[in-house]
């Protein structure tokens, strides 16, 4: 029966795509699935700020048993995408786990101004919460802004709690959203002069021993050293030349150049979390993950058990030399070998073909556009300040006051609805007055407003990605789209957040327990993952899920 499904699915998928379309269906001696058991274990990973032309640029330089592993013995969705906007790490990780987007999950960004409360709020915040782990306040986080269960709650829902959920990340907001509300725990770096692994009393009130024990080794500090490039810097063809305009590098090194002496960097770059911003960061998150496995004995029984992680220093890297540089590439090339080593942990402990992974980004970046300026490719420089000062005076001009907006922020302009009350104003003329305005203001490529959100179904653009990202109670009035390759950033490093390829096409590779071998160039999007995962477990979707299971991705 499973066979003929699986043929029916390849022929329909052969005939529909066209010549374009490559799904590889047959089972090779690789392709090792148990019988009709379940995986013992999931792990989900997250690499933050991953293009997918990573997975390709950087291929020579990989080894056999990271990415190219995931490659050889997997499937690989080539045309993935983020389906709405903004492309931020809390929104990107949220919908990856919730199988949603912002309109129902509710993370509309990193940070977001709260309506109700009338203050900004961060995703991960919650003040009534005590840190454990550290005397800061770095751990008082939980995730509860997240409006629906991830895949991970619904297993443990599922298993009557018997299923453990642990997230690991250098970002707080990378472990606490993917782990989901019924978590076991989850664990972020707190750096600083500390470098701990912390978590809140959320999840518990002490670490366990083997958190307070890894915490107690040289791990973190072990990686104060010098970062040189894995391979001769002279092989890195794939990147651009070391030394150039583009990146920002560290304090108290004149060029950002390798090699470069963390021991000698770390007291003017936030001590510990200069480790953050390097290639070790993620060394030290696979450090940590395989002492979760150890520690919780996670995938050594047979309720199924959901590790996730999510590699920050990615992000970090890129922020800080962008997406052309020796050092994003270095970072790559070291995160396969990571990866490597965590799928070596995971043969010899769960065992070969026991364990399901799925690797994919929270959103991708851009090319740094002073880059790109040099190469001729329309781009630019945003100041959001000016824009914002144009707008309040034209408010001011026409309405008399200077407070008809109370906030502006991810690219949304928040009203005061006292004031518009006071004035006497009808909402939905002064949000149309503002978009008849903006349209016209260099760099704005697009305007909608709340109204048109709320009141029209699209289906293909950019005003779909927007609508999907449009929270009615959360998010704002008036919502302005930026010009391709336009930014307000500094002129070193990358950054994200749109709606364009750029930062919407993320790597999606599975593999291990029930996954098929192959390939597709259908396109599919975020959401879609966890119900995928979800239908592999024979578990309930997530409460909001909006995506479709990848069936030809099952085996
Ligand atoms: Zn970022």
């Amino acid at each position: 029966m499973k066979k003929i499904f699986t043929l029916i699915v390849s022929i329909t998928l052969f005939f529909s795509c066209g010549s374009q379309e490559k799904v590889a269906i047959a089972k090779t001696s690789i392709n090792y699935t148990p019988v009709d058991e379940k995986p013992k274990l999931v792990v989900g990973i997250v690499v933050d700020q991953m293009r997918y032309d990573y997975l390709t640029r950087f291929a020579s330089k990989f080894g056999e048993g990271g990415f190219k592993r995931m490659i050889r013995e997997g499937f690989n969705c080539k045309n993935n995408h983020f389906n709405y906007v903004p492309t931020y790490t809390g929104p990107g990780h949220a919908s990856v786990y919730t199988g949603t987007t912002p309109k129902y999950h509710g993370i509309i960004s990193n940070n977001w101004y709260d309506k109700d409360i009338k203050e900004t709020v961060y995703c991960a915040q919650d003040d009534s919460i005590a840190s454990v782990g550290t005397e800061s306040d770095a751990g008082k986080m939980s995730p509860h802004r997240m409006l629906t269960t991830s895949f991970a709650d619904e297993n443990r829902l599922f298993t009557q709690m018997r299923g453990k959920s642990i997230g690991v990340a250098i970002k707080d907001r990378g472990a606490i959203l993917p782990a989901g509300h019924a978590a076991n725990a989850a664990y972020w770096f707190h750096g600083k002069d500390e470098g701990v692994w912390i978590t809140s009393t959320f999840y518990t009130t002490a670490l366990p021993q083997w958190v307070k024990d890894f915490n107690d080794s040289d791990a973190a500090e072990s990686y104060f050293k010098v970062w040189n490039t894995y391979q001769p810097i002279e092989s890195y063809k794939e990147s651009g030349s070391d030394l150039n305009n583009f990146e920002r590098g560290f304090k108290g090194k004149e060029t950002a150049t390798f090699p470069y002496d963390l021991e000698a960097l770390k007291s003017e770059n936030g001590g510990f979390d200069i480790l953050k911003a390097t290639a070790y960061g993620n060394s030290l998150t696979v450090d940590f993950a395989i002492a979760a496995l150890k520690g919780e004995s996670l995938g050594q029984d047979n309720d199924t058990d959901v590790l996730a992680v999510s590699f920050s220093s990615t992000d970090y890297v890129g922020h800080n030399f962008g997406v052309n540089s020796k050092e994003i590439q270095d970072t790559y090339v070291r995160l396969d070998r990571d990866l490597e080593r965590l799928f070596n942990y995971l043969d010899e402990t769960v065992g070969k073909g026991a364990y399901t992974v799925f690797l994919t980004a929270d959103h991708g970046a851009v090319h740094v556009p002073a880059y790109l300026q040099s190469v001729n490719i329309p781009s630019g420089y945003l100041d959001y300040n000016d824009r914002k000062e144009r707008f309040v005076a034209f408010l001011e001009s026409n309405y008399g006051s200077k407070d008809v907006v109370e906030n502006v922020s991810n690219n949304q302009i928040f009203f005061n609805k006292a004031k518009l009350k006071e004035l006497n104003l009808n909402i939905h003329d002064v949000e149309q007055a503002l978009v008849d305005e903006q349209i016209g203001y260099p760099n704005i490529a697009k305007v909608y407003t709340a109204t048109t959100m709320n009141s029209t179904n699209y289906t293909t653009g950019i005003e779909a990605l927007l609508q999907n990202g449009f929270n009615q109670k959360r998010s704002g009035d008036v919502i302005v789209v930026d010009d391709i390759a336009h930014i307000a950033y500094s002129r070193t490093g990358s950054t994200h957040g749109s709606g364009l390829n750029y930062d919407t096409h993320v790597p999606l590779l599975f593999f291990g327990a029930g996954i098929n071998h192959g390939e597709t160039y259908n396109k599919t999007v975020i959401p879609d993952i966890a119900p995928t995962i979800s239908a592999l477990l024979g578990i309930s979707f997530p409460n909001g899920a909006t995506g479709e299971v990848l069936g030809f991705v099952l085996d």
